[in-house]
Parts: structure tokens; sequence; C-alpha cells
């Protein structure tokens, strides 16, 4: 094929090898690679992938400095308008954002425009300047950030830029947000996520951490303590489930506390204090991203068999095709068009086996996707020693419970006014997955940094 019309490749470990470690599973493009790619752009005037990207970036822009070798430039230019290259080039759905817009694929493949992003990154951590460009925070108005995921960290990030001093209320005890306890480390490391945080607290931001706002602060204390505006960056971190027989058993995991385990508190590290039920044979229920990370992580924990139960077929798989196909080079077992019934377990209350039925696709319901059916007398069993479930998570209602003036909507999402993602509590703005439900880091970023702007606008009227 011709070279112009498909992206550089970039190398993979091995599947083998990579399901017995929790490395990076994606290897960077070489500097050469880098360069062979940024020359696929056309730099195009009417620069559809910038209008693409949540945040717009200037894409074409940091390309051009890609092929004169000006990387550091390069990287400058994408910080611009994002905090976390290097994480939105590993983990950002391109696909459907900037990559989806790109000229490139009219006629062959896009640019890839995400590995070039996260090229970027890393050279400027590995090769760029120590110092870090240090806005001065002449602003006297102080505002409150509560949770310090991409929403949170991207509001906080514009509003420094904008002169602001920023505080970050986090109720974990370490930053990031779904970046630093969901997404596991061979998708994308810790230690990437931390570099992009330190280089937003050099530049002032203030973390506090083991700080719960609605339970031991509320909004009027912030406001009590002179912040003039609040933004809610607070995500969607509670589990939902299946609601099934047998749910209570030992054994059977959130996604939500079993990537948390492995992810926040190591417990994939020998040397670490937090237990974890190691499955031999372990079932993941769902078909997201989510999913896809549990499966992957229960695989490198030393499963010997994990299965993945969809109620839907390939087609409507939620899961980037990237993760997807990563599974199944692994060996993930995928039983497409299943839907479980019942956990059963021992007579000491652990998880031996899930009952599960075969499903039919009918007409469309209301997300657009053709409804799973059961069909009768299809029901069957797996034996499992471990049941994760990861069918979609919502917004925590710990803050609203506590502020009867913040609204949610009948998905307990947080109801906003505007684009800016005002609330109804007045001078408090919400946005990233507390208001739309589990999204994208992207989207998330986004709305951070449109009600940054907001705020500014407002403050200044
Ligand atoms: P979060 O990242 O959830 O951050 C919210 C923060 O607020 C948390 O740190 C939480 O502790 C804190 N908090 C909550 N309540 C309070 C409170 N009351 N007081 C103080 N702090 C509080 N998206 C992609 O684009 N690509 C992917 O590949 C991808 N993979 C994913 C894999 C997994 C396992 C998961 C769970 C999600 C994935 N997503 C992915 C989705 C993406 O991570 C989220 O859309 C994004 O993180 C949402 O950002 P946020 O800032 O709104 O919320
Ligand atoms: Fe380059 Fe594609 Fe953007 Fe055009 S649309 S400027 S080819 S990345």
């Amino acid at each position: 094929m011709n070279k112009a019309l498909v992206k550089t490749a970039v190398s993979h470990l091995d599947p083998q090898t990579r399901v017995t470690h929790f490395d990076e599973v994606q290897c960077p493009y070489t500097i050469d690679e880098a360069i062979l790619e940024a020359n696929r752009c056309l730099e195009c005037k009417h620069q559809p992938c910038v209008a693409g990207c949540p945040v717009e970036i200037d894409i074409p822009g940091f390309i051009r400095e890609i092929k004169k070798e000006n990387f550091e430039n390069a990287y400058q230019i994408i910080r611009k308008d994002s905090l976390l290259p290097a994480v939105c080039g590993r983990v950002c759905p391109q696909e459907n954002q900037c990559e989806k817009y790109c000229v490139r694929a009219i006629k062959g493949e896009s640019v890839a425009i995400g590995r070039l992003e996260r090229f970027v990154a890393d050279h400027h951590y590995a090769h760029g300047p120590e110092e870090t460009h240090k806005p001065i925070l002449d602003k006297d108005a102080k505002i409150a950030i509560v949770g310090s995921g991409p929403a949170g960290l991207s509001c906080a990030d514009t509003l420094i830029q904008l002169g602001y001093p920023v505080t970050i209320f986090e109720a974990l005890h370490q930053p990031g947000g779904v970046l630093i306890y969901g997404i596991p480390e061979f998708r994308l490391p810790n230690r990437v996520v931390e570099q992009e945080i330190d280089d937003l607290k050099a530049r002032g931001a203030e973390i506090k951490l083991n700080t719960l706002i609605g339970k031991t602060i509320y909004l009027e204390d912030l406001f009590a303590q002179n912040y003039e505006a609040i933004f809610l960056g607070t995500g969607a971190g509670l589990p939902r489930f299946l609601n099934v027989p047998g749910e209570h058993l030992n054994g059977v995991y959130s996604a939500n506390e079993f990537l948390t385990r492995v992810n926040l508190m190591s417990a994939y590290q020998k040397e670490a204090d937090t237990p974890i039920y190691r499955g031999q044979i372990v079932s993941v229920v769902g078909g997201g991203n989510v999913a896809m990370d549990a499966a992957r992580s229960a695989l490198r924990l030393g499963a010997k068999e994990v299965h993945l139960i969809y109620r839907r077929s390939l087609t409507e798989l939620p899961a980037r095709l990237e993760e997807v196909h990563h599974a199944q080079e692994e060996g993930i077992i995928f039983n497409l068009l299943t839907n479980p019934l019942n956990i059963l377990g021992d007579d000491k209350g652990f998880v031996k086996a899930i009952e599960l039925i075969k499903m039919e696709l009918s007409e469309k319901d209301a997300s657009g996707r053709r409804r799973p059916i059961p069909k009768a007398g299809s029901e069957f069993i797996l034996e499992t020693d471990v049941v994760i479930v990861a069918v979609g998570t919502t917004p925590n209602p710990i803050i609203s419970q506590t502020s009867p003036t913040l609204e949610i909507t009948d998905y307990g999402c947080i109801l906003t006014k505007n684009e800016a993602g005002l609330t109804t509590y007045p001078n408090v703005y919400a946005g990233g997955d507390a208001v739309t439900g589990s999204a994208t880091v992207i989207e998330a970023m986004g709305a951070g940094k449109q009600a940054a702007l907001e705020i500014d606008r407002v403050l200044n009227s």
C-alpha cells in the first residue's frame, strides 16, 4: 500500500510476554518515525482536526514543529491548550475526535495525531528544560476546585494561566482521578500522570488531598473561606451492579474497586499491603473500556482464563477497537450475546460459578443499539472464582445530598444551566463525568476549560 495513505506503524510488546507484567503495551514513536508521520500532515488551512478536539489544540501547528525537529516548540504549542498531552496521547479515543475529521482519512488513514502528541510530551519530559514557566497569580479572587481528575485539573490549569490562585480539594490520597485509580499501568503508567500534575503544581496549583467535600467541608464553608467560585469535577465513581442473586459473595468486585486496588494501591506488586483476590478463572461482565481494563488486569494478576461476558455482539461493543484488539491478542475469551442470571457460591460464601443465558438482538432501543433479549432455554453454567462487574457508574451523591440547592438530573448527574457548566447553586460550576456521566478524558478536560473561561468572564464583568 502507498505509505502516505497509512499511519506510520508503532511497535507493541509481544502479547505472550506482556501478560506477565504491567509494563506499557504500546511503544512510543522513535524520532525518525515521528518525523515520517508528521510529514503526512497536509497543514490544511481549514484545520478540521482542531474542531474535533474538545480543547482545540493547534494540531497542524505542533505537527509543523515536529517536521522541523523543534520538538520542545511542539510541546509548548500543545501545552497552551492542554495540561495532559502525555495522558491524552495514550488514552484519548482520537478515532472519534481529531483523527475522525483528518483530511487524510478521506483517502486512507488519518494522521496519527495521538501518537505524535505522546511523542512530543514524552520528548519534553525526557529532554525539555527543568525550569517551569510560572504564571503570575495576580487576580484577587481565589477559586476552589473539587476533584483532581481531568476536569478539575484542566479547569485549574486554565485559571492559573489567567492568573487566579487555585486550590484543588481531592478525596483520595493521590491526585489524578480515574487516570490514577482506574486506567491500568499497561495503558497509562502512573508516573506519566504524576509528571503532568507536577507541572501544574510547579505553576502554583495547591492540592489538598484526603479532603471529602460534602462530608467534613461543605460548599458554603468554601465560600465562607473566601473562595469566589467553585468548580465541581467530582466524576462518576459510584459503581452500578447487576442486581442478580449472589452479588454479595466473596470474590465479586465492582470494576472500580478491583482497578483501584490494582492501580492506586499497587496490589499487583508483591510488596504492596493491599490484598486482592486473584482468581484462576475470572469473569468480567461488561463491554466498555473499563471491562477491557479489568479483564486484562486480571490476566496479568495470574488468572488462567479470563472471560468477558457481554450481552450484545462485537459490533455494539463500546470499548475502543484498539483495546478490544489488544484483549483478543492476549487471550481474553469473549462470551458475546451472553448475560448473567445468577452468581453461585460454595458453602464458605465464595464464588464458584456464574449462571449465564444466551441473548439475541431485536429492534433498536433508546440508545440506538439493538436491544438484547434472552433466548429461552439457553441457560448454562460457567465455573469461575472471581466476578468483576463493569456495567457502568453514576456520579457520587455526597455533595448533592448535602447541598440542597444543587439540583441533579434523573440520572443523578449534576444539572447545569449552560454550556459553561453553571449549576443551580450560585457561583458553582460543574463539568466532566459528574455532569455527563461516564465519558472521556478529553471531554472532561474541555468542560473544565470552558468553566474556567466562564468563571473569568463572570468575575470580570
Ligand atoms: P474523575 O477522573 O472521576 O475524577 C474525579 C475526582 O474527584 C476523583 O479523584 C475523586 O476522588 C474526586 N472526588 C469525587 N467526589 C469528591 C468529593 N466529594 N470531594 C473531593 N473529591 C472528590 N476515557 C478516555 O478518554 N480514554 C480511555 O481509555 C478511558 N479509559 C477508562 C478506563 C477506566 C477503568 C475508567 C473508569 C474510565 C476510563 N475513561 C477513559 C473515562 C475517563 O477516565 C473519565 O471520563 C474521566 O476521568 C472523567 O474525568 P473527571 O475529572 O470528570 O472525573
Ligand atoms: Fe494535518 Fe489531518 Fe489536521 Fe489536515 S486535518 S492539518 S492533514 S492533522
